[in-house]
């Protein structure tokens, strides 16, 4: 069972083809707020407490079938990670590490179809939420499911590292671990600032 990845206006196109080796979660983190915003989609993307669903697995397991030169990224600092959306109409696609050998994705849930009922079908209901603390709002969210999500995404990480399946990503340039097909744009200090503004 193979799950769709689309930008909003439809340009870039793919797939998640195994809905194995996912995890879910909700992250709060000031970061993935300001990247929502910096794209102008936080209405869209966050939730009334600033959060972003996401949906975490390994590269390996995402292909562009369409419109991958649409794909663009920045870093919110010069060691962030890198924050993927497609440039057609900004919708935010998903965050990796800059040093592919870390093999994780987390596509955000704007670009996998916005009904949560289908993705909680699919991959099952979200068991994490993590980084409440940067949460908006007074009654913060509680943290939850960090510990078992943790171990789940690590051991991801050490299979693909281990099978060599790291290698397969959309993401990095073919044979590179560095070179990301797009060139990272990072935030100025005043788009960065801008982007952390909670409006
Ligand atoms: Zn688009
Ligand atoms: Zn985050």
């Amino acid at each position: 069972m193979v799950h769709s990845i689309s930008c909003s206006c439809g340009k870039l196109q793919g797939q998640i083809k195994h809905i194995h080796n996912i995890n879910r979660c909700v992250c709060y983190c000031a970061d993935c707020q300001a990247f929502a915003r910096y794209l102008n989609k936080e209405e869209e993307v966050l939730d009334e407490q600033g959060g972003t669903s996401i949906v975490q697995t390994i590269p390996e397991n995402v292909v562009f079938s369409q419109g991958i030169e649409n794909l663009a990224c920045i870093r919110l600092s010069d060691r962030g990670l890198l924050r993927w959306y497609a440039a057609c109409c900004h919708t935010p696609i998903g965050n990796t590490p800059p040093d592919a050998k870390f093999s994780f994705v987390g596509l955000v849930y704007s670009c996998l179809g916005s009904d949560q009922n289908v993705l909680d079908e699919t991959f099952g209901s979200i068991k994490m939420y993590v980084h409440t603390a940067d949460a908006l709002g007074e009654n913060k969210p509680k943290s939850q499911g960090t510990f078992l999500g943790t171990l789940r995404i690590l051991g991801m990480i050490l299979k693909a590292r281990l099978t060599g399946a790291y290698k397969n990503t959309p993401f990095f340039v073919s044979g590179s671990t560095s070179t990301s097909i797009a060139t990272p744009k990072v935030l100025s200090e005043n788009e960065l600032a801008e982007a952390m503004k909670v409006k």
